[in-house]
């Protein structure tokens, strides 16, 4: 097995006991910031590649099947979403899902690291795909935990694509984040958030959804499956103010799709009600 860094390889550096290696075929950005380490890289299969301190945050080839549950679910579901905060998403691929909603007329993304902004831009534009020139969104560099606990206007998707909870962004898993982000949705409002790999990270989702029992009248998680978070599907938390958004029906949730106008490779209104079904060792993580 290569090692970390040598070699040619990234080995990914986020479990103990299991690595994922990535070919590195061109090395495009490898700095520090007052924050974390940024690396990008070109592999033949994922295209460019960006890891934060070692580990992979999104890639080129597979992140539509991320930023597409986080964003489209949430919003679809909901129904007339004007108001959306993305907690972290510094490569602007979350934002730039979100506001291909023409309904959403306000995004606030706030990102600790100006530097994953300022790189993303440059290195990954296909991410980002100009969204950061939209007159709708409010981009914020501050601590994803601090905002959240000051007033502002209510949201009706809250979205946090945060790093795992380690380093800067393990204040984004804690009881009193979520309780401020519940402050902060509107009557019918949902937060959704990224929570790992179950089968590799059980006490991440474990966590979060004993925060959300206590929080939210509808919570549980819902899947999706990135090839490049390795380890089986991939956990989305779901904490809403009413079960209403969870229990909307196909039909109506078709009609939305087709009203949004959006083209779509992971996301469709069958795959977003099948992904509320959880395999039972994941359920099992939710009580
Ligand atoms: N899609 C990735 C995943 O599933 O792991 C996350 C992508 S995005 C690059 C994660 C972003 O969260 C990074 O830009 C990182 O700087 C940001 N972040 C980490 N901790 C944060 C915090 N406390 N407040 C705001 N942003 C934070």
């Amino acid at each position: 097995m290569p090692t970390p860094d040598r070699d040619g390889w990234t080995v990914e550096t986020l479990h103990d006991d299991y690595a994922q290696a990535l070919r590195e075929d061109r090395i495009l950005y490898d700095n520090k910031t007052d924050h974390q380490r940024l690396r990008v890289f070109e592999n033949a299969r994922f295209g460019r590649v960006l890891t934060l301190d070692g580990v992979v945050q999104t890639t080129e080839g597979d992140e539509f099947m991320y930023h597409e549950m986080l964003a489209h679910v949430p919003i679809l579901a909901h129904g007339a979403a004007q108001r959306v905060l993305v907690i972290g998403g510094g490569d602007g691929g979350m934002a730039r899902e979100v506001l291909r909603h023409q309904s959403v007329d306000h995004c606030t993304m706030v990102e600790i690291d100006a530097g994953v902004v300022d790189f993303s831009k440059e290195f990954l534009p296909a991410l980002s795909d100009g969204v950061f020139d939209d007159p709708r969104l409010n981009l914020v560099i501050a601590d994803g935990a601090a905002f959240m606990a000051e007033d502002h206007e209510k949201f009706d998707v809250i979205i946090v694509d945060s790093t795992d909870p380690i380093g800067p962004g393990e204040v984004l898993f804690t009881d009193t984040f979520y309780g401020h982000a519940r402050r902060l949705l509107t009557a019918d409002g949902i937060l959704v958030t990224q929570n790992g790999v179950p089968f590799m990270q059980p006490d991440e989702l474990r966590g979060t959804m004993r925060a959300f029992r206590a929080l939210f009248p509808d919570h549980g998680c819902y899947l999706t499956h990135v090839p490049s978070y390795a380890g089986g599907p991939m956990a989305l938390g779901w904490g809403a103010m009413s079960g209403k958004a969870r229990a909307v029906d196909p039909v109506t949730l078709q009609g939305r799709y087709a009203a949004a106008g959006i083209t779509t490779r992971y996301y469709t209104p069958e795959v977003h009600k099948a992904a509320f079904a959880l395999p039972a060792y994941i359920a099992a993580l939710l009580t």
